[in-house]
């Protein structure tokens, strides 16, 4: 059998929603499903000889999943876990109490300089920075308005100059920040040059009012600053 596998979380709840309605769940159960798995079961249960091929995420439902199969007496040898690879970017805030075990699933943690002194008790960006990384993510990064941002990987400490803009408004300065950062590492930038193109984000969100209307485009970050990136569509 070849097809999907997925976990079905179903929960409990008083009555449906009405549209736009807030209902707050009961119960939350986890039911093996998906159309490929489904059949295989049904299959197997009806005493035919059945291998399941398909993949299954890296996570705790992945091999729940498969164990399902081999107890309901499917061959699940052909069954792969896939790592996704996905990076997760968390931008913490407001600032709150961060879990331990969430940070370990972090690999970049982005924090303005407010955020980080309420996470960690340093008094300069350098060392905050430090003890931010040292909570877990794989890279640390404290924002700090027109002063740029500093970040902290395996290699250390780092400050990254800001660029220099006439600012009106802050509002989506962190956001443009993020968003950059975030296209900057995916396209396979080193953390150095992700930096320096938030950095330029953040700042051109800086010179014009209001939030998303502010967000920059490549082409604006080339006008403002002659930066010559560009990332394909694939
Ligand atoms: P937040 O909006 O979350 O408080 P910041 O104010 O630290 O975040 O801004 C995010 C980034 O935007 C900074 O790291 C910096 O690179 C850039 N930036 C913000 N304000 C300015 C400014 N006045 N001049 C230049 N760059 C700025």
């Amino acid at each position: 059998m070849l097809g999907s596998l997925n976990m079905d979380l179903v929960v409990t709840v008083p009555h449906l929603p009405r549209p736009g309605e807030t209902v707050l769940g009961e119960r939350l159960g986890r039911y093996p499903g998906g159309k490929g798995a489904n059949q295989a079961v049904a299959a197997a249960r009806l005493g035919g000889q059945v291998a399941m091929v398909g993949r299954v995420g890296a996570d705790d439902f992945g091999p729940e999943l498969v164990e399902n199969l081999t107890a309901n007496g499917v061959d699940a040898s052909g069954v792969e876990p896939d790592n996704s690879g996905a990076r997760v970017v968390l931008n913490a805030a407001p600032a709150q109490r961060l879990d331990q075990g969430l940070l370990e699933q972090v690999d970049t943690l982005v924090v303005n300089e407010r955020e980080a002194r309420d996470l960690v008790n340093e008094a300069s960006p350098e060392a905050m920075v430090q003890a931010l990384h040292a909570i877990g993510p794989r890279i640390a990064i404290v924002t700090l308005g027109p002063a740029g941002s500093v970040y902290c990987d395996e290699t250390g400490g780092h400050r990254v100059e800001a660029f220099h803009v006439k600012a009106v408004d802050a509002t989506g300065a962190g956001d443009a920040f993020v968003g950059a950062l975030a296209v900057g590492l995916a396209n396979g930038l080193p953390v150095q040059a992700a930096m320096r193109f938030a950095n330029a984000a953040g700042a051109a969100a800086t010179t014009l009012l209001g939030a998303q209307a502010a967000l920059p485009r490549i082409d604006d970050l080339r006008r403002l600053f002659g930066l010559e990136l560009s990332f394909s569509e694939s």
